[in-house]
């Protein structure tokens, strides 16, 4: 397995910067231990675009976030994702919180944000009528927006797929290969070694980790949870765009959104812990969102919710992105500690790190241009959002286009076949490509149905289908069979 380039993580990241380095003639592979994309932050997180007036001039955060902003707007279309470009509000209660709204539209103008705006709270209240009547002004962010987070992972990884890079899921990262003069060869990974000069470390949460298998110990990943409540699709114009309290030392503190796809949400809380894979939610932190969300907006309806979720940030001291290349050993690249604004950066990121390559790494690799690289990827057909016409027409293309699988999401067996010939191959996969299994019943009703087309369609017996790989089967056995207890005895 000889690269050009191995890329360790395929969050939007990893996703991004393959897409981009596939803009030239490379061998390019992406590993990531997971079975199904998106599965770190990238999966669990606010899906804000943000509009860049958050982050101090001259950081790295400033400088991307912008940029990304800029970028996923157009990327939206090329990449056919779903981004609601809905705006933002920064909501302040008293006179010293409009202060600080000042603050931050001076620094949003420093950072080339545009059309900022401190608007009334009435002025707030004829947008957003739910919103707490207490609320004094609003800074307006026309700039920001909220993306499918599930899709634009896909979507930049397809990408990269279509122009030559190569994917490979399951495949953990164990170490590092070094050359006779200490310089990047690869990487050992569970999957066997895949040799390359130039390594690329998009390992998310686990990124301090694999910076310090070069020796990097000049960051150290802090991994703070997030916890959501997440409301059904019936909550949609509740409110239309994303509402934030005034940020704290503690961070952006909970908002209240509405996601691109319709549902209202809330979250994040903001909690150091040391486990990097713990995403528990947990009562306090539920709590705190809710009384958060209710500060915001007074009737958030709480009882429409669906499910709760959490995300880890891969936060670090010094509050910025670990973007560089090691000067030893050579063709070692940190795209590391993306924290937020790290998924409307990613964009500009991985633009950055094919200009490091070129001006810090030229002696390893060249880049030479892709002539043959090709810009646009379509999405799965949205069934859900067609109209009858539309969906008629489809169908009688293609009959499992009649199908419906998911119930709440109107997902069809035609767009769980798409998904599976684009390489899905567990239910959470299906689900990250579809949506099936993210709506009121949270996949009661289309799981099994899911299970049935993937076992049909992979040719693997029922009872060896998983929910996202490993041993997370979802069949322990069958009713008219004894079942086999853990030491191999007939289960009473
Ligand atoms: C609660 C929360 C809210 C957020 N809200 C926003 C927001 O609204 N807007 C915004 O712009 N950003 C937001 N962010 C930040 C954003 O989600 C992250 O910056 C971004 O998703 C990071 O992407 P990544 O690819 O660097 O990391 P990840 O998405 O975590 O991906 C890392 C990948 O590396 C893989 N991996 C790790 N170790 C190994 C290994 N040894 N071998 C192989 N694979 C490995 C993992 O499986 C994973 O897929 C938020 C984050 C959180 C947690």
């Amino acid at each position: 397995m000889n690269y050009d380039i191995v890329i360790i993580g395929s969050g939007i990241t990893g996703a991004s910067i393959a897409r981009e380095l596939s803009k030239y003639k490379l061998r390019i592979a992406v590993i990531d231990k997971a079975s199904e994309l998106p599965a770190g932050a990238s999966r669990a997180n606010s899906s804000m675009i943000h509009g860049g007036f958050d982050d101090k001039p001259g950081t790295m955060k400033s400088k991307f976030c912008v940029k990304g902003n800029r970028l996923w707007h157009k990327l939206k279309d090329i990449l056919d994702v779903h981004l609601d470009e809905c705006g933002s509000y920064v909501c302040a209660f008293n006179d010293e919180e409009v202060k600080h709204l000042e603050k931050l539209l001076e620094q949003g103008k420093a950072n080339g944000c545009e059309g900022l705006e401190i608007i009334s709270g009435d002025r707030l209240r004829e947008k957003e009528p739910n919103v707490s009547p207490d609320i004094v002004a609003a800074l307006w962010s026309p700039e920001a927006g909220i993306i499918n987070n599930f899709e634009a992972v896909n979507a930049m990884i397809e990408s990269a797929k279509i122009n030559g890079a190569e994917l490979f899921l399951e495949t953990q990262a164990a170490g590092l290969l070094l050359d006779d003069k200490g310089n990047i060869r690869g990487v050992s990974t569970t999957k066997g070694d895949f040799t390359a000069p130039i390594v690329i470390n998009a390992g998310g949460v686990h990124s301090g980790e694999i910076a310090s298998w070069a020796g990097d110990k000049s960051f150290r990943i802090i991994p703070t949870k997030g916890e959501y409540y997440l409301l059904d699709r019936t909550t949609q114009g509740f409110i239309h765009s994303f509402l934030f309290a005034c940020p704290s030392k503690a961070g952006k503190g909970i908002t209240v959104l509405q996601t691109a796809e319709g549902n209202l949400m809330s979250g994040p809380t903001a909690s150091e812990q040391e486990d990097p894979e713990d995403r528990s939610t947990t009562p306090e932190g539920l709590a705190e969102v809710l009384k958060g969300a209710r500060r915001l907006v007074p009737k958030f309806p709480v009882n429409m919710n669906i499910t709760t979720f959490a995300g880890v940030r891969a936060n670090t001291e010094s509050g910025d992105f670990e973007i560089s290349a090691l000067k030893s050993p050579r063709g070692f690249i940190n795209a590391a500690g993306i924290k937020s604004p790290g998924f409307t950066s990613a964009p500009a990121i991985a633009e950055y790190i094919a200009e490091l390559i070129k001006s810090e790494l030229a002696d390893r690799i060249t880049l030479s241009p892709n002539e043959k690289f090709i810009p646009e990827r379509r999405n799965i057909p949205r069934f859900l959002y067609m109209d009858m016409a539309e969906r008629k027409a489809l169908a009688e293309k293609d009959p499992s286009y009649a199908q419906i699988v998911c119930r709440c999401e109107t997902v069809t067996e035609g767009q769980v076949l798409e998904a599976i010939r684009r390489g899905a191959r567990t239910i959470t996969a299906v689900k990250m490509m579809t949506r099936a299994g993210t709506g009121r019943c949270q996949g009661g009703f289309c799981c099994p149905r899911v299970a049935e087309i993937l076992s049909r369609e992979l040719g693997i017996p029922l009872d060896e289908i998983t929910r996202h790989g490993g041993e997370s089967k979802l069949l322990a056995g069958k009713t008219k069979e004894p079942l086999l207890n853990r030491k191999g005895a007939v289960s009473e």
